[in-house]
């Protein structure tokens, strides 16, 4: 039971030099509760037999640890080496330099955000981003929102409250996150109606299913599927047709909706947002964090009454844009202008559109380094091809070719074991696993160094 004795007491403890620096550095109170819970737990072990004197040794750096990682931020930048460049769960898109220092000039300072400079009158948020996103569209009016969910939401809730919706059965998409269309249409008030099968929707089905009753025809891009063989779809030129005759509304959701034709950067080709509204849908969203490159946000783009009817609509005040989000989206958006430096100012549309011999010489160049790194914990690196995903639900079954290393070790467990690892340093590496190995894609890594780096703080 002596062993006991070997602890210090916490007064002794917060007097050694260990005990200040750490209270200078962390404060008094987070210090003491970290000390107690070592203190208890070394208690604990020296009941069980452990050596006192070994265990009280142990208790500073053990103490400082526990701050340290307490301290660390759960929002710390890592390494996307997953191969999916807009990945949903490490937050989407990379603000390019522009929209970085517009944001942390918003945060910094009062801004006109809802101020006309000109005649010192109230002016509206939106209009920082209406001239760009109408230039850029094509659109006659634009209204901005949280995300692309809540732009859906709102154009739904503005065309379709109490009324009928119809949309395609091929087209009733769920998407990560409990975004589940008929959800949707239920939350904003309008009345399911599929019409058509999962695989073949004609326009004769649109067609009989318009009723007076019928409030909007909803298009959907079908984001994180594809369905192939005995398939038809209505294109959207048809479907406008349909709705203007009717007198129905169309709303075309792209989810993704790029502003660039993606075939530009050798992906394959689909609607832009301009070619979308001008296949003549009354209203298209979509998302400002996915291939737009931009911070979250959503946008309706389209007829100007109907852009009118959904500004006027309670929710908008609940979903509307913060000012450092408009003042990124707007220098995002303004680097569209210039189409000759979009690829290499914009951070998506760089990965995206980075060669793979780029990639390639980027893994033959690491792989020596990081052999020697991992080899000190029982692994081996290997170059590899890889195959990238856009990711957010554009172009789900594309994959673009890439670069990376292959990490292996022995044992079953062998890549979920380094997995851990890597997610556990200071700067995780996040990589995917993949045939009984770690894969990191490379794609993503702006810094060789970085990499190494955060290898070898792991
Ligand atoms: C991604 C997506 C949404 C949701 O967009 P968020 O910006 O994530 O809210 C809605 N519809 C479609 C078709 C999508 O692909």
């Amino acid at each position: 039971m002596d062993g006991f004795r070997a602890l210090p007491s916490v007064d002794q403890f917060l007097l050694t030099d260990a005990g200040q620096a750490l209270t200078a550095q962390h404060g008094r109170t987070a210090t003491l509760l970290a000390l107690r819970a070592r203190l208890d737990a070394a208690r604990a072990e020296i009941a069980a037999g452990a050596d006192g004197a070994d265990v009280a040794a142990g208790i500073a750096a053990a103490v400082a640890a526990d701050l340290d990682a307490a301290s660390r931020s759960g929002l710390r930048p890592v390494l996307n080496l997953t191969g999916t460049v807009l990945h949903t769960n490490l937050g989407r898109a990379i603000l390019a330099e522009q929209a970085i220092r517009a944001a942390s000039t918003a945060m910094a300072h009062p801004l006109a955000l809802e101020f006309d400079l000109d005649g010192g009158a109230r002016g509206q948020r939106d209009d920082h981003l209406r001239g760009l996103l109408c230039e850029l569209t094509g659109a006659e009016d634009a209204t901005i929102v949280n995300n692309n969910a809540a732009a859906v939401l709102i154009a739904l809730n503005t065309l379709g409250q109490d009324r009928e919706a119809i949309v395609s059965r091929g087209e009733l998409i769920e998407i990560g996150g409990a975004f589940r269309m008929p959800d949707i249409m239920s939350r904003a008030g309008t009345k399911l109606v599929e019409v058509g099968t999962t695989n073949r929707t004609h326009p004769r089905d649109y067609e009989a299913a318009i009723t007076p009753e019928t409030g909007v025809i909803l298009k959907v891009h079908t984001s994180n599927y594809r369905i192939e063989g005995f398939t038809a779809e209505v294109p959207a030129p048809r479907l406008s047709e349909i709705a203007r005759k009717a007198g129905v509304p169309l709303l075309n959701d792209l989810g993704a909706g790029s502003l660039l034709d993606l075939s530009r950067i050798g992906l394959r080709r689909e609607p832009t947002v301009a070619e979308a509204v001008a296949e003549g849908a009354d209203l298209v969203t979509f998302s400002g964090d996915k291939l737009l490159g931009g911070p979250q946000a959503g946008f309706v783009v389209g007829r100007k009454d109907l852009i009118a009817r959904i500004n006027k609509n309670p929710l908008k005040r609940a979903i509307r844009l913060d000012k450092i989000r408009i003042a990124a989206l707007e220098a995002t958006l303004r680097l569209y202008r210039d189409p000759d430096t979009l690829l290499e100012r914009l951070p998506t549309l760089r990965m995206l559109s980075r060669p793979q011999a780029d990639i390639v010489a980027q893994a033959a160049r690491l792989q020596p380094q990081v052999a020697r790194i991992v080899a000190e914990w029982g692994f081996d690196a290997a170059i590899c091809d890889c195959a990238s995903q856009i990711g957010s639900g554009a172009l789900p079954v594309d994959t673009i070719p890439s670069a990376g290393l292959r990490l292996t070790g022995t044992g079953g467990d062998a890549p979920d074991r380094l997995s851990a690892r890597l997610r556990a340093a200071p700067v995780p590496v996040i990589g995917h696993i993949r045939d009984g190995a770690l894969i990191l894609d490379l794609r993503c890594l702006t810094s060789d160094q970085a990499l190494l780096e955060a290898l070898s703080a792991a």
